[in-house]
């Protein structure tokens, strides 16, 4: 049993046949499945998803991408939002400096705004981070004594700065990359962090694993990004999905 502990079952790709990619996701093992919101209308999604199913849960919050919007309106109805008992974590937040689809003055803003929020909501915080790693970890490490909660989600930057985030209390979670052969970097990742760290996602509709790369992704996948992270540890396909799912419920505080 493996659990998609990051997932994106809202989006337009999953319109047509929303139903049969959860089915399939369950007869292939995947037992827990978080979709994550990026804005306002995600995150209403995402909860009215979780509500028609039991094993998926939601998560509230504004991605780096979508930072202009975070108004103090769309915050105050997202922090409603959030007191529903689907909702198991904020974000995604953080920052994108790899795209910038966003002013990087207001990514900064509005990653540190909803940092208090999550933690005033007691919630997890679910964090991107592309090509920003030294602003990332400043303002987590100037952020309630740099001690968190939360997952480094989709991780794309090195072993030393996994262990920089792991230091002040993060998850990793592993994506589907990690299958590609010229992924060195996040292989040596996902081969060399401690086990009792590591989740693992899809991220999908995007970044499929071999041998499903270059199509639209979906959360039975996890399957083959997890295969692939056993054998890199030497340890069997059913080891690693039994401790990245207790991982994955211990961060999201979910059974
Ligand atoms: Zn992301
Ligand atoms: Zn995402």
């Amino acid at each position: 049993m493996l659990i998609d502990s990051h997932a994106h079952l809202d989006m337009e790709e999953f319109n047509e046949d929303l139903e049969t990619v959860i089915e399939r996701a369950v007869e292939g093992g995947v037992e827990r499945i978080i979709t994550i919101g990026i804005d306002l209308e995600s995150s209403i999604k995402a909860i009215d998803i979780a509500n028609r199913y039991s094993f998926i849960y939601a998560t509230a919050g504004v991605h780096p991408h979508d930072a202009d919007r975070a108004t103090d309106e769309v915050l105050t109805e997202l922090q409603n939002l959030a007191k529903n008992k689907r909702i198991v974590a904020w974000g995604e937040i953080g920052l994108d400096f790899f795209r910038n689809r966003s002013p990087r003055e207001k990514q900064i803003e509005a990653f540190k705004t909803q940092l208090e929020i999550a933690y005033d909501l007691d919630l997890p915080v679910i964090i991107h981070n592309r090509e920003a790693d030294k602003e990332t970890i400043e303002i987590l490490k100037a952020h309630r004594n740099g001690i968190h909660k939360g997952v480094i989600h989709c991780f794309s930057s090195d072993y030393e700065t996994a262990l920089t985030f792991m230091d002040m209390g993060f998850y990793i979670s592993i994506p589907g990359v990690v299958t590609f052969t010229n992924a060195s970097k996040l292989k040596d990742v996902a081969k060399r962090i401690p086990l009792d760290r590591m989740i693992v996602e899809t991220d999908c509709p995007f970044l499929a694993p071999v041998p499903k790369r270059g199509k639209r992704n979906e959360p039975l996948f996890v399957t083959h990004t997890a295969r692939v992270i056993a054998d890199l540890r030497g340890i069997s396909f059913e080891e690693l999905a039994e401790i990245t799912t207790r991982n994955s419920k211990t961060l999201y505080n979910i059974d």
